[in-house]
């Protein structure tokens, strides 16, 4: 990865195409949240973001259910650079107790489902009521695991995106679609 910033270029110039425009996505992300509030009605729901990619779906979503939530994050990752080593680290844990609730975890992406089949067998350990999945994107191509996944944004083909909370080495997250990053910054 070239230097952020380099050749004074800006984050738009630094995308090859876009997949998912900005308008698509907040359409969608209505859509998803309408249907969580029906699904869930006054049960008490612990929404759980798994950082840091998920955080802008997270926060567009969560406002779009018009309920009382509790909301925690969890940083948890099974990625080096662009290609999973199938193993998980737990960074930062949630401190909300998740005994006897219905708990949901917002994912940004889910590629092999290695990530969330490890975060589900936890929840479920700690002894969830129900743990339910929502992800921006999936790329089903890529799965490994056969993770159950009950709201999905958009399905993708096997493109490496950023945008929306979704990074390369940690940029482009800042992005408001998602996009193909130009091969010259990760070849
Ligand atoms: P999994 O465990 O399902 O293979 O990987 C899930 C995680 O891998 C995601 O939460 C994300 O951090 C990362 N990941 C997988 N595919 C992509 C992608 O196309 N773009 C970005 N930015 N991250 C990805």
């Amino acid at each position: 990865m070239k230097k952020f910033g380099s050749g004074g270029k800006n984050m738009r110039e630094m995308i090859d195409k876009i997949l998912i425009t900005e308008d698509e996505i907040s359409k969608r992300v209505a859509e998803l949240g309408k249907e969580l509030e029906k699904e869930y009605g006054d049960r008490e729901l612990v929404v759980i973001g798994i950082l840091k990619g998920s955080v802008t779906f997270m926060s567009d979503l969560i406002r779009h259910i018009d309920k009382p939530i509790l909301v925690d994050y969890m940083a948890a990752s099974s990625y080096e650079g662009s290609e999973s080593t199938g193993h998980i680290k737990i960074s930062k844990d949630i401190t909300v107790p998740i005994k006897g609730k219905d708990v949901l975890i917002v994912e940004d992406i889910i590629d092999t489902g290695n990530t969330l089949s490890h975060i589900i067998e936890l929840f479920k350990e700690r002894e969830a009521r129900s743990v339910k999945t929502i992800t921006l994107l999936t790329k089903p191509s890529r799965r490994q695991k056969n993770v159950e996944v009950e709201y999905i944004g958009f399905e993708i083909p096997d493109y490496f995106v950023v945008g929306y909370g979704l990074d390369y080495n940690q940029i482009g997250r800042n992005l408001p679609f998602v996009g193909v990053l130009k091969e010259e910054y990760y070849k």
